[in-house]
C-alpha cells in the first residue's frame, strides 16, 4: 500500500522540506578541501538541531552518523570519518530530517576545487536526470516514467546507472512503499496519484553500473573505481503537478 497523505500532512513535510534544502544547501557550501568528513558530519548535525528538526539517519539501522557523505568512487552511505577532503574530490551528501514526525531526505554532489571535465559533467547530468525525473513524477503516469526518464537521459550522456540501491516512498517514516528504481520500462508500477511523496535519487556512475558494499557493512562503492553523483529530492505528487518538497 503506498500511503496517500493528507493536505496537513503535505503542509507538514513541506516544513520538514523547507528545513532540509536550507540545511543541504549550507552544507554543500562547508565542503572544502582539508577537512575531515567526520567534521562536517559534526557541523551537519549542529545545524539540522538548531534549524528544530533531528537527524533522521542517525541510529537508522544503526548507522553512526547525521549525514551521508560519499567521496569519488563512493555511491552513497558512506560513513563520516576520519578520510580528509582533498583538491579534486567530489563530494555526494545526502541528508535525512525528521521534523515532527514527518520526514524528508535530499541530497546533491559537489566538486572540491579542480576537478576533471568528465566528473563535473557527470555531477551536472546526475543532477539534470533527476530535474527530468521529478517533470514525470504527475497524476496519472505509471510509477516507471519516472525510472525510465532517468535512465534513459543519463545513458545517452553515455553514463551509467546505479541498478541495486533505488528511491523510496517518504513521509510518517524515512522509508515508504514504493520503491523507485532510476531504470527500467516506461509504463510499469503503480498510477501515481496526488498524495504520493517520494523520494527521488538517481546515483549515475562514470564508469559501469555495478556496485558492491565495502566491508564496513554501509558504504557502497563502484566496482571499477570510478566516480559516481548523487542528487535527491522529497518530491509531492499533486493535482497542480510535482512539488519538491526539498528545494
Ligand atoms: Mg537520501
Ligand atoms: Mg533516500
Amino acid at each position: 500500500m503506498i500511503p496517500l497523505k493528507s493536505s496537513q500532512d503535505l503542509e507538514m513535510l513541506g516544513k520538514a522540506g523547507k528545513i532540509l534544502g536550507e540545511v543541504l544547501r549550507r552544507s554543500g557550501k562547508l565542503v572544502r578541501a582539508g577537512l575531515s568528513t567526520g567534521e562536517l558530519d559534526q557541523l551537519i548535525e549542529k545545524m539540522i538541531l538548531e534549524s528544530g528538526a533531528l537527524p533522521a539517519f542517525k541510529d537508522y539501522k544503526g548507522f553512526p552518523a547525521s549525514a551521508c557523505i560519499s567521496v569519488n568512487e563512493e555511491i552513497v552511505h558512506g560513513i563520516p570519518g576520519l578520510r580528509i577532503i582533498n583538491d579534486g574530490d567530489i563530494v555526494s551528501l545526502d541528508i535525512g530530517v525528521n521534523y515532527q514526525g514527518y520526514f524528508s531526505d535530499s541530497a546533491l554532489t559537489v566538486a572540491v576545487g579542480k576537478v576533471d571535465q568528465e566528473t563535473i559533467r557527470l555531477i551536472e547530468v546526475t543532477r539534470l536526470s533527476l530535474n527530468e525525473g521529478i517533470k514525470q513524477a504527475r497524476v496519472g503516469n505509471h510509477l516507471t516514467d519516472i525510472s525510465h526518464t532517468i535512465q534513459v537521459f543519463a545513458e545517452k550522456e553515455g553514463f551509467s546507472v546505479v541498478r541495486q540501491f533505488v528511491g523510496h516512498g517518504i513521509g510518517r517514516a524515512l522509508h515508504e512503499e514504493p520503491e523507485v528504481p532510476n531504470f527500467g520500462p516506461a509504463g510499469c508500477g503503480p498510477l501515481l496519484k496526488h498524495g504520493m511523496v517520494l523520494a527521488i535519487e538517481p546515483m549515475i556512475n562514470l564508469g559501469g553500473w555495478e556496485a558492491k558494499i565495502t566491508d564496513n557493512g554501509w558504504t557502497v562503492i563502484t566496482k571499477d573505481g570510478l566516480p559516481s553523483a548523487h542528487f535527491e529530492h522529497t518530491v509531492a505528487i499533486t493535482d497542480k503537478g510535482p512539488v519538491i518538497l526539498s528545494k
